[in-house]
């Protein structure tokens, strides 16, 4: 039996997808590439797919996974799956699964180059040299990296890259985490910290937490507050951890000294957001996680896990493992 695997929103820079054509069908599978923009085109294309992928589009609701009852997994193309009703897959016996591994190394590079880019005032002298200005003069005072603390709040894969980063550049790291342990927080590293710690006696902070219901608005106006002034936030992770009209505050109140973006609350970033053209603030439209190196790793990444699945109707990358209970059957 041929397992259909239906690409939901393809991307151009994986057009036409020979390479997993080549891989699925090796292992058992046929993979069908679409063309959604909408869960109506969900529904009138995905046909009895087993396994939907799923690039960046939030277009699979409830409705659609109770439309399509063959679908049994779906799996995000990198790391966050915000992008998928988990806890509705869950009750529907539908597997939901990722990508881990995909670009830890490449999304710590941009935090720590975005906190470079900020703590050094990178941007803001190049800003001035390319208007024909030359002068050291600067609004933010500079400090020495080393010996200073970077707070991370999050410190899973990426975490972890970024603070063996960071400790190679002379910073005490500290970090907080809800889930792992201080033995694991210490086995990276970084010594183990409450989040209102990290708060209060970092220098620099930066996010590493997957955007759920938990952590929306994670780090808000009262945090903003805890934080030490002139202190750095940088943020990796996904936009909606921050709330961004009060990061946009604090940075103008003059109580922050800046921030490191590469993820927004409303993505593309507005063409008027104030972040666009504030001097405190560095910006990149969320491409922490491109690099040839990370891109080659995602593509074998999807690939295993799907042929895994094809194999075992069970993959290692799932994140709702608690669903093997009441799996859909396979049609
Ligand atoms: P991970 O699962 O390895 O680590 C996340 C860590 O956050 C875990 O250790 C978890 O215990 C911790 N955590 C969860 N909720 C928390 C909370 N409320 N407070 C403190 N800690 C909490 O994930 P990762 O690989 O490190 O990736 C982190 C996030 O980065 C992803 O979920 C994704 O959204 C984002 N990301 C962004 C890009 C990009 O292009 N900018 C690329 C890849 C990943």
């Amino acid at each position: 039996m041929t397992i259909k695997v239906f690409q939901i929103d393809p991307v151009p820079v994986l057009a036409p997808y020979t390479y997993e054509k080549e891989v699925i069908r090796n292992a058992g599978g046929e993979m069908i590439i679409g063309d959604c923009n909408t869960p109506e085109d969900v529904l009138a294309q995905a046909g009895d797919a087993e396994i939907l992928l799923l690039s960046w589009k939030n277009i699979v609701p409830p409705a659609v996974m109770d439309a399509l009852p063959n679908v049994r997994l779906i799996i995000r193309w990198g790391v966050g799956y915000d992008q998928i009703d988990v806890a509705a897959a869950t009750a529907r016996g539908i597997a939901v699964g990722n990508a881990p591994k995909y670009a830890s190394e490449d999304v710590a590079e941009q935090a720590i180059a975005l906190l470079l880019s900020c703590a050094r005032r990178v941007s803001w002298f190049h800003h001035r040299m390319q208007r024909g200005e030359w002068s050291a003069a600067n609004s933010n005072k500079i400090y020495r990296m080393k010996g200073r603390t970077l707070g991370l709040i999050g410190i899973g894969r990426i975490g972890a890259a970024v603070a063996q980063r960071a400790i190679g550049l002379g910073l005490n790291v500290i970090a907080y985490d809800k889930v792992l342990s201080d033995d694991a927080v210490r086995a990276v590293g970084a010594t183990p910290r409450s989040m209102d710690q990290v708060l209060a006696e970092s220098d620099y902070i930066s996010v590493h937490v997957p955007l759920s219901a938990a952590t929306r608005h994670l780090i808000n106006a009262e945090c903003f507050a805890k934080m030490r002034q002139g202190a750095i936030i940088i943020n990796t992770s996904r936009g909606p951890v921050i709330d961004e009209a009060a990061l946009i505050d604090a940075i103008n109140s003059g109580h922050l000294g800046g921030a490191g973006l590469d993820v927004f609350e409303q993505e593309p970033l507005a063409k008027d957001s104030p972040l666009r053209s504030m001097e405190h603030v560095v910006i990149t439209p969320h491409m922490a996680a491109y690099s040839e190196e990370a891109w080659h790793g995602l593509r074998v990444e999807v690939c295993e896990v799907v042929s895994e699945w094809i194999r075992d109707s069970w993959s290692s990358a799932v994140v709702n493992p608690q669903v093997k209970a009441n799996l859909r059957p396979r049609a």
